[in-house]
């Protein structure tokens, strides 16, 4: 058994697949046609074969950039991004669905912002389609609308984006196709001896270390470190994860050849809301606790005001806030059950006192355990 057995049809009915800027896009700006078919066979393969698809394209800005002749790849400025993104993506799905057309399948686009997938409602709207496309026997292709997001609303790289789409989806597998081929110990390029690691169930400070930011390639926006967050991500929404090489041809089938890459392991699956809770990206504060309420938390207890330390941000009842230990290491997220100011009044006050700071009946809790999901 090899870890890409995890995403064979049977064991993974449902896949996403995210394709790096560089392997998409040759370095002079051209789309790498012959590459590109030949993870169409493959893909194409799987879904005879019974395993729904779902594709995470990047290239658009890689590709835009090369047609308008935009300096350093389309990213010199937010704008050159945002021109590059809207001229590129037209030429990327155009060859996906090409290319998919030939193998008998049927492409459908879909571009979507962070806001988009952060949103409750509208996460639960993109799940539908999503959902709707693979029972269809459609090869959805997705990446990012980057010609309207703004830096302080992107997700910025597919590789997070590829996670999220996977809980949004209901996926049990994420390959993310790259120009490495997995994680190492320390990076390759600076240090011959660090060797590649296989399988990561837990992603702690020792494995975070082995990553250092940045995309290899320049070419796209990834790194080791926006794929360690997006293993985070599938870890906790049940979905394996694995960073393979996409640098041959075929990428998929010879993965199935070698079992090379690294493998994230699932965590047991929480609810589907709790998964995108605990896949949101952004958060409007944060409550630091005690190490008390650490242990309780983990435990599987709500968050009483009493274990709380400090309350930061500006959050309304019901916004999404993050859980922080005295260290400042993310413990859980939540749902709070007070807007900011009332939890800052009861931040360290048993119940009994509650009432009279707050002048009003105090709920259960700071952030009740069915609202609450640990990182
Ligand atoms: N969405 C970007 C594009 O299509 C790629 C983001 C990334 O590099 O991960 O060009």
């Amino acid at each position: 058994m090899t870890i890409a057995d995890r995403f064979a049809p049977a064991a993974c009915p449902r896949l996403v697949v995210k394709i790096g800027s560089a392997l998409l896009v040759d370095p002079a700006g051209a789309i790498r046609r012959d590459w590109l078919a030949g993870i169409v066979a493959d893909v194409a393969e799987r879904v005879r074969a019974g395993q729904q698809v779902a594709i995470v394209s990047s290239g658009a800005i890689a590709l835009g950039a090369r047609r308008l002749g935009l300096a350093k790849g389309g990213r010199a400025s937010l704008e050159d991004a945002q021109a590059a993104a809207a001229t590129g993506q037209i030429g990327l799905s155009h060859a996906w669905a090409e290319l998919l057309h030939a193998e008998g399948l049927t492409a459908a686009q879909m571009l979507v912002t962070l806001d988009d997938l952060e949103d409750r409602r509208r996460y639960l709207n993109a799940s539908a389609t999503l959902d709707r496309l693979l029972a269809l026997g459609v090869v959805p292709v997705i990446n990012e609308n980057d010609s309207v997001a703004t830096e302080e609303i992107r997700f910025g790289d597919n590789d997070r984006l590829a996670a999220r789409i996977a809980q949004a989806s209901g996926a049990q597998g994420v390959i993310l196709l790259s120009d490495i081929d997995g994680l190492y110990t320390a990076n390759p390029q600076r240090d011959p001896a660090a060797t590649l690691v296989p399988v990561v169930e837990e992603i702690d400070a020792r494995i975070r270390a082995m990553a250092d930011g940045g995309s290899a390639s320049g070419m796209g926006s990834g790194g080791m470190v926006s794929k360690l967050a997006a293993a985070k991500i599938a870890q906790t929404g049940g979905a394996h994860l694995a960073i393979v090489s996409g640098k041959r041809d075929r990428p998929l089938s010879a993965f199935v050849a070698d079992g090379r890459g690294t493998l994230f392991v699932a965590r047991p699956s929480t609810s589907a809301r709790k998964a995108w809770l605990a896949g949101r990206l952004t958060a409007r504060g944060w409550i630091v606790v005690d190490p008390g309420a650490v242990e309780a938390l983990r435990q599987g207890a709500s968050l009483l005001a009493a274990g709380a330390r400090r309350v930061e941000g500006a959050f309304a009842r019901g916004d999404v806030i993050e859980i922080a230990d005295e260290g400042g290491g993310p413990i859980a997220r939540g749902l709070s059950e007070y807007d900011a100011a009332d939890a800052r009044r009861i931040a360290g006050r048993r119940n009994d006192a509650q009432a009279e700071l707050l002048g009003y009946a105090p709920r259960a809790a700071l952030v009740h355990r069915d609202h609450l999901v640990l990182l």
